[in-house]
């Protein structure tokens, strides 16, 4: 387990998933039923808030993750990995008898395209708002929540804003990450100081230009909140709690050699800056940079 932790250490915390990658790079992506060889590949601990982890580590903030963990080969090698690079992780709830997610990615190296299958054991945790209550929450400088298992995390929100109420001058701002195409998902778009939509999400609700989205849920969220919609090459775009329609551009590397966490990378980056307090547009402009430099490199160490 990491080393203990005591109050106002301006950590964040990432809520959300973690697993085992199979990460395998091809010259491009197979056909159905054939045999080919791949170039390279890595074994990686995976997951988004997990992922968002790794890379705000490797920025030097101080991260934590609360996921669930597994006892199994693969739970350990995610939990070595963690040690590794200084993620904290006491606070995950470890389940000795279920087996760990598991997801093969193919890196096609002609189309710089990401394809994922995944393995979730049926009935796969997640945690739970007693595993967050158990936190202290005066540590924390942001806290993060992926968008998966709604209803717990809207249970976990609820405690963080009754803690935020009766200690208003230690607030802990919080973001949320909405990227599931799921309906329970919208539960979180009234939720956090800032609202992170994926593409895929923005689509969902109907939107095919992230400008008329930033525009169409202004109403939505909660007044003052910021909303942030990283749009793949294209970069990303925001609205801030004033009502500021904010654009930056995607920094395109050499070649796209792993896709893979984009996301996630320019989720870690953009509320890194964010809890340091730079402004909107600067963290957006931080988000997509770091998160292209990830695009030209396979894994995270070494992206900052
Ligand atoms: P994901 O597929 O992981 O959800 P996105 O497609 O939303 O990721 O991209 C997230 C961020 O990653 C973008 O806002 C951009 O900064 C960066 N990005 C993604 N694809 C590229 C690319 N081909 N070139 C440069 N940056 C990219």
């Amino acid at each position: 387990m990491a080393t203990d932790t005591t109050e106002n250490e301006d950590l964040i915390l990432m809520v959300g998933y973690s697993c085992l990658d199979l990460v395998l790079s091809a010259p491009r992506y197979p056909e159905e039923d054939s045999m080919s060889r791949a170039l390279d590949y890595h074994k990686r601990r995976g997951g988004n808030a997990s992922n968002s982890s790794t890379v705000l580590s490797q920025l030097g903030a101080k991260p934590e993750l609360l996921a669930v963990m597994t006892s199994d080969e693969y739970g350990e090698f995610i939990q070595n990995d963690l040690k590794a690079n200084g993620i904290i992780f006491e606070n995950c709830p470890i389940y000795p008898n279920i087996n760990s997610p598991f997801t093969s990615i193919i890196l096609s190296l002609s189309s710089g395209t990401r394809t994922i299958l995944h393995y979730r054991p049926k009935d796969y945790p997640n945690p739970t708002v007693e595993d967050f209550s158990k936190l202290n929450l005066a540590k924390y400088k942001w806290i993060h929540f992926e968008g998966r298992a709604v209803p717990e995390v809207l249970k976990m929100i609820d405690v963080l804003d009754a803690w935020n109420t009766l200690n208003y001058d230690k607030k802990v701002l919080y973001s949320v990450e909405l990227e599931r195409c799921y309906e329970e998902t919208k539960g979180l778009l009234s939720k956090g100081n800032v609202v992170f939509l994926s593409k895929e999400f923005t689509k969902y609700l109907g939107y095919t230009c992230p400008i008329s989205a930033l525009q169409g849920l202004a109403q939505i969220v909660q007044p003052g909140a910021n909303i942030v919609i990283p749009w793949g090459e294209q970069g990303a775009v925001a609205r801030s709690g004033d009502g500021v329609i904010l654009k930056s551009p995607a920094y395109k590397p050499t070649a796209v050699l792993d896709s893979t966490g984009a996301g996630d990378t320019f989720i870690a980056a953009t509320v890194y800056y964010l809890s340091k307090k730079k402004s909107l547009l600067e963290a957006i402009d931080f988000g997509n940079k770091i998160a292209g430099a990830k695009c030209g490199m396979v894994g995270y160490l070494g992206i900052n």
